[in-house]
């Protein structure tokens, strides 16, 4: 029960009051969490160490949370990991003094670096026991690595990852063999510090888990500095409540524990609110098949339909100068600084965008009206065409620079679409209906042509009206509506949600094709003929964020050019690794096997025209448990690639649950027809 992780003795008896926390203590939770697939049995390990973390040695919650999700910082902090195989090799030959021809064996043998690191320290005798690693040393040391750039940046990343693994203990005893099979439960410190450094850690500890666990923590302690012995399960429940609704307006670690440390649970929601510099998760739509299922959704309440231009999802951020409001991220970069204040652009997925934007940033403070003193805006950028006076497709935007783009050598202009605000003159607005947003948002900006428009809409109930509105998007180079309720709790802004009140109408879906996927790019084939110079099919996959595996779905080699496959070439064949990684899922058949495997860097958006079972791949194959017949996954069936997604990291691909949805959906599509067919 839930009530367990308040109950829960200490877990690592060894440390004491003020100590920092012991690295080792973490790893031996890690392992825990490792050997169970309970949901609540995971949140109630996490959050005892939490608590424990908390009665001890609070200052270390921050580094202690931010281990647990594999994450270093905020995603707006722009840190990552995601070391490659090669580095991580040669880290692991230095440290043990083996060569990296006998590392590699071992990667074959294996599979798994961590466990290859584990062995190879076990073999080798040590002259001294190395001074223990704490949770601050390790992130600290990540930190370091994770953020090294310039010359020589690959050797001191090197040092930087020796260095953690000789002091990692392998919790393996001399000499003990590795077993694979058995690998799960060591609390071994070199196991987890690659896996922080692969940026995987594989623990089955989804994010959403993870706030659950720090509310229970959080709550518990409060209830015990309160002289009771366990909170209540409401009271854990109302710890929920108050953590999810704080974290879903500043998702942000960094700002939430400090302020959970000065105050406790009951004085966050007071303590942290949305503020201007830490970017929200956006709120994403359900894909639609037809007009008619808008209408049965929204039956009886008021809509709007909005084009739905093709460009980038960006939310700005700006607080005046005499606003007398603070600006939370202090990394406002120069280009997002002018005589009016201190502006962000952010990603879809949190990432500033203000390097590639110093155009639009440099322009805001002509369209924020002058008593307009801070805002987050929720919009679309768009490639425009300056002469023709309209939006282009979105395959110019993707030819601008992503960085350090000088204003002056802008080619491919802007314009800044808005459809959502979400704070306003120092008051968070996601909780207001969208009539009245939509309202504020209109009087805070002054449009300008070209440069800054709010997103065209109709308001109307009538199926003829919806369909001209969808045709005109179209022509108008949309994509097609997206069609939003306007009142009411149903109308709020959900960060991060992908919602049944919004909803998307794409043109493609209505031709009867359905949405694309967004897939991994894991393996490759040989090219044949005139293309052996490069891969002629790729092998993709969807994510299962709850396992942390990539679940292959297809192989696909329609849609290149010759020119972009010999792109494609140069940039996967470093990727390239022995074998697949551990969180890889696919058919172990010798015949389905790719010539080559990458390290997931990659996500391409396809097309598919329907979705089958197969044996060949592991899509929602666990999803559809009861559907599908043995180890059948879905698999696409004439995929072909519409673009590579340079907005989306690899796990933000399509989730094996959305696979399962449209799996499922197309069974339903089909049987309606069936009947169809025979009523005629
Ligand atoms: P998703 O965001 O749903 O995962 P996706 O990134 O492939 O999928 P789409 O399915 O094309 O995006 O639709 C959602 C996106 O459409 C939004 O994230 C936003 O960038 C864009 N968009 C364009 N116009 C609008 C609008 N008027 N309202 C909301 N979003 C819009």
């Amino acid at each position: 029960s839930t009530l367990s992780s308040a109950t829960a003795k200490d877990p690592y008896p060894d440390w004491k009051a003020g100590d920092p926390v012991p690295y080792a203590a973490l790893c031996t939770t890690f392992s825990k969490i490792e050997m169970t697939t309970k949901r609540l049995e995971i949140i109630a390990l996490c959050s005892a160490f939490m608590r424990q973390v908390l009665r001890l040695t609070p200052n270390d919650l921050l580094p202690t949370v931010l281990l647990m999700i594999g994450k270093l910082a905020a995603d707006y902090a722009g840190v990552e990991l995601g070391i490659g195989e090669s580095l991580i090799m040669k880290a692991i030959g230095e440290t043990t003094g083996r060569s990296l021809k006998i590392i590699k064996e071992d990667q074959q043998k294996i599979g798994d670096l961590g466990l290859v690191a584990a062995k190879s320290r076990s073999n080798q005798p040590t002259m001294f026991k190395p001074k223990p690693l704490t949770v601050r040393g390790v992130h600290e040391g990540l930190m370091k690595i994770a953020t090294t750039e310039g010359q020589g940046a690959q050797g001191r990343k090197v040092d930087g990852i020796k260095k953690l693994l000789s002091s990692a203990d392998v919790g393996l005893a001399k000499g003990q063999a590795v077993d694979i099979n058995k690998d799960k439960g060591g609390p071994s410190e070199s196991k987890f510090i690659i896996r922080a450094l692969e940026g995987k850690m594989r623990l089955g500890l989804a994010d959403k888990n993870l706030q659950v666990a720090l509310a229970h923590a959080v709550t518990a302690h409060a209830v015990a500095e309160d002289g009771k012995k366990v909170p209540s399960e409401t009271e854990l429940k109302k710890g929920e409540e108050v953590f999810k609704a704080v974290y879903n307006e500043l998702p942000s670690y960094e700002v939430i524990v400090p302020a959970l440390l000065k105050g406790g649970i009951w004085k966050l929601r007071d303590a942290c609110k949305l503020q201007p510099g830490v970017p929200l998760k956006p709120m994403l739509a359900k894909p639609t098949k037809s007009i008619g299922e808008v209408l049965d959704r929204f039956e009886g309440k008021d809509f709007t339909c909005e084009y739905k231009y093709d460009g980038e999802r960006a939310q700005i951020h700006f607080v005046a100068h005499d606003a007398g409001e603070d600006y939370a991220s202090t990394t406002a970069p120069k280009e997002g600084k002018s005589d009016r204040g201190v502006s962000n652009i952010f990603s879809r997925n949190s990432e500033d965008l203000s390097k590639k934007y110093p155009d639009i940033l440099a322009k805001l403070p002509s369209w924020v009206k002058p008593g307009t003193k801070s805002f987050v805006l929720d919009c679309e950028t768009v490639a425009w065409d300056i002469e023709k006076k309209h939006v282009l497709p979105f395959q110019q935007l993707m030819t601008r620079k992503k960085k350090d783009v000088m204003v002056e050598d802008v080619k491919v202009k802007v314009c800044v679409f808005a459809f959502d605000i979400l704070y306003l003159d120092g008051e968070a607005l996601v909780n207001k209906p969208f009539r009245e947003r939509r309202e504020k948002m209109y009087a805070a900006f002054d449009e300008a042509e070209g440069e800054f428009s709010f997103a065209k809409f109709g308001n109307t109930r009538e199926i003829e009206e919806i369909q001209t509105l969808l045709e005109e998007s179209v022509k108008a180079s949309c994509e097609g509506l997206m069609v939003k309720m306007l009142d009411g709790v149903e109308s709020h802004y959900e960060p991060s949600r992908r919602s049944q009140n919004w909803l998307k109408v794409k043109k493609d879906y209505l031709a009867g094709a359905g949405d694309s996927l967004d897939l991994v790019v894991l393996g490759a084939y040989h090219g044949r003929g005139k293309r052996t110079s490069v891969y002629g099919a790729f092998l993709l996959a969807c994510y299962n964020p709850s396992t942390e595996v990539y679940e292959t779905v297809c192989n696909i080699g329609t849609g290149f050019s010759e020119a972009l496959l010999a792109e494609l070439h140069e940039t996967l064949a470093p990727l390239v690794i022995d074998r697949p990684k551990p969180f890889y899922s696919h058919s172990s058949t010798k015949n389905d096997q790719p010539d080559v495997w990458f390290e997931p860097r990659f996500v391409w958006e396809v097309k598919t025209a329907d979705l089958t079972l197969s044996p060949r791949y592991r899509a929602a194959a666990s999803e559809l448990g009861g559907d599908a017949a043995g180890h059948k996954g879905v698999s696409l069936r004439f995929p072909r690639l519409i673009r590579v997604r340079e907005d989306k990291k690899v796990d933000e691909a399509t989730t094996s649950r959305q696979v399962a949805e449209m799996y499922r959906a197309q069974a339903e599509q089909g049987k309606e027809k069936k009947v169809g067919v025979d009523d005629d």
